[in-house]
């Protein structure tokens, strides 16, 4: 984000019109004395959390990627609220399973880990411990969880067999042969944060992105996508390299 300042009005480009710099821009223009121009390189807003219509038929955009919150997300929840979109937001309790053997295991709660046939109860109550660790840890260590790898730690630590048969498979099927340089603390906060409910917007994250745009836009913004523009590419030590880009505004 840069500023200068221009007929007493703060002039602030926002790089990025993802939900972060959506935010940005809505905290930004409600403050007051300053035009907030978002650039955007893609062609809509959202970044990650965008959706895409494969069909004008389609009812909803459909994810670029799966997303949900957890129901102690509170800030976003606060910033639905804020922006009128509590209306999108439904929260569910979806059953998770685990796919084991050609059979699905329910493994979201502790009783669910306790009736999971294919561990001992030896296995089990120290899986639970560790996972209780990670989760009720007071003053969670999480600095240092981010120069472990969970794959040898949980390896150690909930022992080779539990590990094996229950995480490993998850850490593989979502980081592939990459799954083996995954620091701890990405385990650790996906353990701490989860919650059994989780939050879903009607129309997909993609509704949401709509009404923080439009929040934004309503005090006094610039957003959107599509327009020509110049923008920066990061390089070394933080310098922007100017180039074409596509300018938000609308
Ligand atoms: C597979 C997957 C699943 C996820 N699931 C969840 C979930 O369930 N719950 C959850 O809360 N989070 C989830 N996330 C994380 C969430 O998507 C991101 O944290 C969030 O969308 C990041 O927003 P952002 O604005 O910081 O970055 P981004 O979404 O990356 O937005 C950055 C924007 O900046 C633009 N940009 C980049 N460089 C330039 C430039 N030089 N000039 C102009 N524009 C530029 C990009 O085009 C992009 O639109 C998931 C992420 C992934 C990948």
């Amino acid at each position: 984000m840069t500023g200068s300042q221009q007929d007493g009005a703060v002039r602030i480009a926002i790089i990025g019109g993802g939900v972060a710099g959506l935010t940005a821009a809505y905290e930004l223009a409600g403050a007051g004395n300053a035009q907030v121009h978002i650039f955007e390189n893609g062609p809509e807003l959202g970044g990650l959390a965008a959706g895409f219509r494969g069909r004008e038929s389609w009812a909803w955009p459909l994810e670029k990627f799966y997303h949900h919150l957890f129901t102690n997300d509170y800030d976003i929840m606060r910033l639905t609220e804020t922006i009128d979109a509590g209306d999108l937001l439904e929260i569910h309790r979806p059953s998770t399973v685990m796919h084991h053997r050609g059979a699905n295991y329910p493994l979201d709660s502790p009783t669910h880990m306790l009736r999971f046939p294919h561990l001992s109860m030896a296995h089990k109550l120290r899986m639970g411990m560790v996972l209780a660790y990670l989760k009720y840890h007071p003053r969670p260590p999480w600095r240092a969880f981010d120069r472990l790898l969970a794959d040898e730690w949980l390896a150690r630590w909930m022992g080779e067999t539990a590990y094996g048969k229950l995480w490993q498979p998850m850490l593989e099927g979502k980081f592939g042969p990459h799954f083996q340089d995954v620091n701890l603390a990405w385990f650790w906060a996906r353990v701490y944060k989860r919650t059994p409910r989780l939050g879903y917007y009607r129309g997909g994250f993609q509704a949401f992105v709509d009404r923080l745009g439009a929040g934004a836009r309503a005090r006094g913004g610039t957003s959107g996508a599509h327009a020509p523009g110049r923008a920066g590419r990061p390089r070394a030590r933080g310098a922007l390299r100017s180039r074409r880009m596509r300018r938000c505004g609308r």
